[in-house]
């Protein structure tokens, strides 16, 4: 059998376990859309409206990406530099704010596209009448910032569960976000697929029990993705 056979009988097995799924659960930022460098640009913004003298360049970002969560990694940065005293909580809370005050206004002047593959995804599970749900270690704010514009105000009414960073006690790669979607939905977590772009939310998801897709993004596509169902360049590929 040729490479090319062997692929395509690989994404037909895939695309009969996503039709098949009980619930298709999204990772928002990177798989949904490649909103990283959206994300990067705005807290560079927000060091510059708070004065402090950071700019995090795209090598020093994907090593901050490891720590999931804004604050958390405005953290991990302040403690990798070891110079002068630490922010305070206070100060890191609000260059959080201003940042995701940024994200957003960038979002409404810029937008951000679905990555390829997305939409046709989501529409096929709708007219199956099959449930969509979204499991995320960002803001609840900063979903509304990417999904408004390109699924519309209603966004949220196309999916059974959402369950954001501010939802639960632990982000991923811990499990949480993907227990909670599964206990609102009320599924066996075998019987679901997540999908996701890195290597914190393949770790999630399998901790909680849920098969995952890949998509690879601009910042993850050389994560390890052992146990992994497939890893896809996107969502074209078994868009059908
Ligand atoms: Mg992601």
């Amino acid at each position: 059998m040729s490479l090319a056979l062997v692929k395509n009988s690989a994404f037909d097995d895939i695309r009969r376990r996503i039709a098949d799924a009980g619930a298709l659960i999204f990772d928002v930022d990177g798989t949904l859309a490649e909103t990283e460098e959206i994300h990067r640009e705005a807290f560079n913004e927000a060091f510059v409206a708070t004065a402090i003298d950071w700019h995090w360049g795209r090598r020093i970002y994907k090593e901050l990406l490891r720590v999931a969560g804004g604050k958390e990694r405005i953290r991990a940065f302040d403690q990798m530099r070891r110079s002068g005293p630490p922010l305070s909580d206070a100060v890191i809370a609000r260059v959080h704010r201003v940042k995701t005050e940024r994200f957003a206004a960038l979002m409404a002047d810029k937008g951000c596209p679905l990555r390829p593959g997305v939409r046709a995804v989501l529409d096929a599970a709708r007219s199956r009448e099959q449930r969509l749900a979204i499991a995320t270690t960002t803001t609840r704010g900063n979903i509304d910032a990417l999904l408004a514009p390109v699924l519309g105000e209603q966004w949220e009414t196309m999916f059974a569960a959402v369950v954001a960073a501010d939802d639960v006690a632990r982000k991923k790669p811990a499990p949480d976000v993907y227990l909670e979607v599964l206990s609102q939905l009320d599924l066996p977590a075998a019987s679901c697929i997540a999908i996701e772009d890195s290597g914190n939310g393949l770790m999630a998801a399998t901790r909680a029990g849920v098969p995952v897709l890949i998509t690879r993004s601009l910042y993850f596509h050389d994560d390890s993705f052992d146990g992994a169902l497939a890893v896809l360049d996107d969502l074209t590929e078994i868009a059908s």
